[in-house]
């Protein structure tokens, strides 16, 4: 490719883009495609010849965007969000067209100055102490795995990278039933095993692990010899937003010096908005915290960002300094790949720069604002409609419901989900609660109005009522 196609391909590209974005609402939000359709329009080897540009995205149009989920629409109300703000898609653009590795400060100074800054940004708007400083990562799971080695290692006293685990006792891990399943991979990957983690019971409206329940599992795994290293504790678990005692679960952590981190995936955009700050109360005496501007706040995927109140730990757990990645002459820089599991890292500070400055902390309230406003009145009028329940309340934007019907009440309501889904214009999962299938609802999306959670209760009380 020419520098004039180039130039020429970005223009259509970004033109694509905008009409994309445009037409959202008149798209199905989950893909409305049966397994194999898409695959087997592909051709089944690369061509030995180039072939055109216009050929090659006139098949983009015609065979892959009809098989995409619309995960931008302003109706998917399924999972997590994952929102790219547009300001973010085009520093995304510019990003892409650098292509930076941005592992060491000497090979993308910017980069790795202005993480820094938009970091300790967030840090304020979060309202996290200073202290706290932090890194980009690509993702949620992989700042959970960088906690879990570094609690690790403290346990065996730094030496479980050198001896491997086998010559010491079991390290031992504590959370609740409701973390994400990032926290069990963490577990495996790092060689802790699923076994030596140790579920905490859950009590209370947010269930949140009992602090008492935990006490005593870490005193009994120590007298068995067992070596307690540390609690991984959740604020919005990803099924139904459950919420640990933070305040309380970190007084144990210090009292019996186990490393505390946080998984604040999802709920954390929230915390910028200061009346919600009480979900997570106590948090600033965390080791570790992770919440991913790439769900709701709006920053592009991939954007986690972890905070650490002493990075150095970290630093000692995954630092390898071979000599061909030793910078000479520049004391007190900061090598962001050190702090992470991965070396290559993409320039991920620079969309959330455009992202905090475009919209201002203001105007990002005021879209979490609204959407916990507008899932909270959707909870209220479902709840009194005929054949509806609530599962469990609103925990900012997210709240679980179900419809009364069929003999079998889970097959029910996984139909109702799937008549919905097919149905396309609006997008929601299933999740169990109590061992029972619940409908789950979460307002997030950047671009939503109060025209579409509207539209959510008139869809769902519509097909519900067909059934
Ligand atoms: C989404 C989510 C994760 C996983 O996030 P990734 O960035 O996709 O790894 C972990 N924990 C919680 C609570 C989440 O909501």
């Amino acid at each position: 490719m020419n520098d004039n196609e180039f130039r020429i391909w970005s223009e259509k590209a970004a033109a694509w883009g905008a009409d994309y974005r445009k037409t959202l609402r008149d798209r199905p939000v989950r893909a409305q495609t049966r397994p194999g359709d898409i695959g087997a329009q592909i051709a089944e080897a690369a061509p030995e010849d180039g072939e055109s540009m216009d050929a090659i995205f006139s098949d983009f149009e015609q065979m892959i965007v009809p098989g995409m989920t619309h995960w931008q629409h302003p109706r998917f109300f399924a999972y997590f969000p994952a929102n790219a703000a547009p300001v973010s898609v085009v520093a995304e653009y510019l990003v892409t067209a650098m292509a930076a590795q941005c592992m060491l400060w000497q090979t993308s100074p910017a980069a790795t100055e202005l993480e820094a800054r938009v970091i300790d940004w967030m840090r304020q708007a979060l309202g996290l102490p200073g202290g706290f400083s932090g890194v980009i990562q690509d993702s949620a799971s992989s700042a959970t795995l960088a906690a879990v080695l570094v609690m690790r290692e403290r346990a065996l006293d730094w030496q479980g990278n050198r001896d491997g685990l086998a010559s010491h006792p079991p390290v031992r891990v504590y959370a609740s039933g409701q973390v994400h399943t990032s926290i069990d991979r963490a577990i495996w990957v790092s060689g802790v095993g699923e076994r030596n983690l140790v579920r905490i019971p859950v009590k209370g409206p947010l269930n949140g692990m009992d602090p008492i329940a935990l006490e005593a599992a870490i005193i009994a795994d120590r007298e068995a010899g067992l070596l307690p290293a540390g609690i991984i504790a959740c604020t919005g678990g990803t099924s139904t937003g459950a919420c640990d005692p933070i305040g309380d679960v970190a007084a144990i952590a210090r009292k019996h010096g186990l490393y505390l981190h946080v998984d604040a995936a999802w709920a954390g955009s929230a915390m910028i908005c200061p009346e919600y700050r009480t979900l997570w109360e106590g948090v600033e005496h965390a080791d570790s915290i992770v919440f991913n501007p790439h769900k709701w706040l709006g920053a592009q995927f991939d954007c986690s960002i972890q905070f650490l109140r002493k990075p150095e730990d970290q630093v000692r757990t995954l630092a390898i300094q071979p000599e061909y990645l030793k910078t000479h002459g520049h004391d007190g820089i900061i090598n962001y790949s050190e702090w992470t599991v991965p070396l290559g890292r993409r320039f991920r500070a620079l969309k959330l720069w455009f992202l905090l400055r475009h919209h201002g902390l203001t105007g990002l309230r005021t879209m979490i604002r609204n959407h916990v406003a507008w899932s909270e009145s959707l909870a209220r009028k479902l709840e009194m409609e005929p054949g509806f329940e609530i599962v469990t309340q609103p925990m900012l934007s997210l709240f679980s419901f179900r419809h009364t019907g069929g003999a079998d009440p889970d097959q029910h309501n996984i139909a109702l989900v799937n008549a919905i889904n097919d149905d396309g214009r609006i997008y929601l999962t299933q999740t169990r609660v109590n061992g029972k299938i619940a409908i789950r609802f979460q307002a997030g999306q950047f671009e939503m109005t109060e025209a579409d959670a509207e539209m959510a209760f008139a869809v769902i009380t519509e097909i519900a009522r067909r059934m």
